[in-house]
């Protein structure tokens, strides 16, 4: 804690009027955690609000992965500048793996942040809020030992829709050259077995059909428990829950993923048909520069294996492109790799040291402009395989888990793509496809239900088309389809 001027929640505040409104940037595990702090400031009479000028707490939830994250804090505080001028009784916080990364420094570079907490440090939310309350400027980032972690229970009221994430681990042991997250959130620890399914049961009670379970590397889920579970056991065991209709997971590290594991996509029902397996580089030198622990080959067998599996599954990647050394045969064996795997959907980013990892010792010789290029060439080969792989689902009748009314119904309605008296509502399909489907006004609203589309329109990113069932299907769906 440093010595400060006084930044309070006002005190005169009555506790169940108190406000909190939460930016969240990156991952799912950041998603997740942005609902646990929702969770714990709910116990100390805060409610969400989605409007920042109604705030009396506002936190950044950051992500150290993309290009520059400080910069990106750093300009939304000051976007928020004048919030806390109108009202000074408004405390800002950043949390999340910026504010691990960077702790105390952030609240010398911002003079008017009242906190900063580590990934870590949710649980300790409300007595770091009495500190702020009391006039201190606080920064909490301790990585807490394995032995001392402890997780936050989750409440299913803080979640929205039928969909939620659910995370079963900590941490990562991996320590890839250029990745953060094992400084950030520290050494893997994962979650009792029991506890797991004792919360994922709540959010189904609570009427959650889709469940994702999240971890940075779910395959090393177990290591370090009593209880002797791996992860496909805990995969099974989640999968035999009564009422869940979809299950998923990430993120899968490849050299971890082994044949059990892509097998129980075509034997588990519920399991949804869609696998994130995240590449990084089509070069085995490069792979090794990374220390990614497979080569291309072994990456490609997995994907052959999967396939096997379960013909229709979905499979995204993660890619970087301009690692230090990466030349262009380099870059070209990449572009061939997305050929030879056929992705459905890529997340790409630019090489960007960052700082404490191995990579940031490397000589960060790719040029700015040979990044760019290669990153736009590397997603106009994957933006015509997405486009390809699209084609399959051209008058299929997908299950649609129904999340809400279509944001775009306005602009459907202008463009005639809805007819007028319809509501447009959208879901998603067990591929993880955005699908929009329209229905007369005053039909039922299907929302949390599952129901069937048959598609007749394939777009860019999303599917179109008609509800061709009368009630939801049973539970497990079209699974292998
Ligand atoms: S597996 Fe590698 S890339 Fe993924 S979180 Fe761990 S260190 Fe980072």
């Amino acid at each position: 804690m440093i010595e400060a001027p006084a930044t309070s929640i006002p005190e005169a505040c009555d506790a169940a009027s108190r406000r909190v409104y939460v930016i969240t940037y990156g991952c799912q595990m950041n998603a997740f955690d942005s609902r646990r702090i929702v969770q714990v400031l709910q116990g100390q009479g805060y409610a969400e609000t989605a409007d920042p000028a109604m705030a009396d707490l506002v936190l950044i939830n950051t992500c150290s992965v993309r290009d520059r994250p400080e910069k990106k804090v750093l300009g939304t505080l000051a976007r928020l500048l004048p919030l806390k001028e109108a009202r000074p009784g408004v405390a800002f916080g950043v949390c999340g793996c910026v504010a691990q990364q960077h702790g105390r420094d952030l609240l010398l570079r911002v003079p008017y942040l009242d906190l900063v907490f580590g990934t870590d440090k949710i649980a300790d939310l409300p007595r770091l809020l009495t500190q702020v309350e009391a006039g201190d400027r606080v920064a909490c980032t301790e990585v807490m030992p394995r032995t001392d972690y402890a997780f936050v229970d989750v409440d299913p009221s803080v979640e929205h829709g039928p969909s939620a994430f659910l995370t079963i681990m900590k941490g990562c042991d991996r320590y890839c050259a250029y990745c953060i997250v094992p400084s950030v959130r520290g050494r893997e620890v994962s979650k009792p077995p029991h506890r797991v399914l004792a919360e994922a049961r709540a959010l189904i009670q609570a009427g959650v059909r889709d469940l994702t379970l999240l971890g940075q590397n779910v395959n090393s889920y177990g290591k370090g428990l009593a209880e002797p579970v791996d992860f496909v056991s805990l995969l099974e065991q989640v999968a035999a829950l009564p009422g869940l209709s979809r299950l998923r997971f990430v993120t899968s590290h490849p050299a971890d993923a082994d044949d059990r594991m892509l097998d129980a996509f075509g034997r588990l029902p519920v399991l949804a048909e869609a696998l994130h397996l995240p590449l990084q580089s089509g070069s085995d030198r490069v792979l090794a520069a990374m220390r990614r622990g497979y080569t291309r080959e072994a990456y490609l067998a997995r994907v052959a294996r999967v396939r096997a599996a379960c013909p229709d599954i979905a499979l995204s990647t993660d890619m970087i492109v301009g690692f230090p050394g990466e030349t262009e045969d380099d870059f070209q064996a990449s572009l061939d790799a997305l050929e030879a795997a056929q992705f459905d959907a890529m997340f790409s980013f630019k090489y960007s040291p960052r700082p404490g990892t191995v990579a940031a010792g490397l000589p960060d010789d790719v040029p700015e402009s040979v990044k760019a290029a290669r990153l736009a060439r590397l997603q106009a080969a994957q933006d015509v395989i997405t486009a390809r792989r699209m084609v399959r689902y051209q008058d299929r009748v997908e299950e649609v888990l129904v999340e809400g009314t279509s944001r775009d119904q306005g602009s459907s309605e202008r463009v005639g793509r809805i007819a007028p008296g319809m509501t447009e509502y959208f879901g998603r399909s067990r591929t993880g496809m955005v699908v929009n489907f329209a229905v007369p006004r005053g039909t039922p609203d299907p929302t949390g239900t599952l129901v069937l589309v048959r598609i007749d329109e394939v777009l860019v990113h999303s599917l179109r088309g008609v509800r061709v069932d009368a009630r939801a299907p049973e539970v497990g769906g079209t699974h292998g389809g």
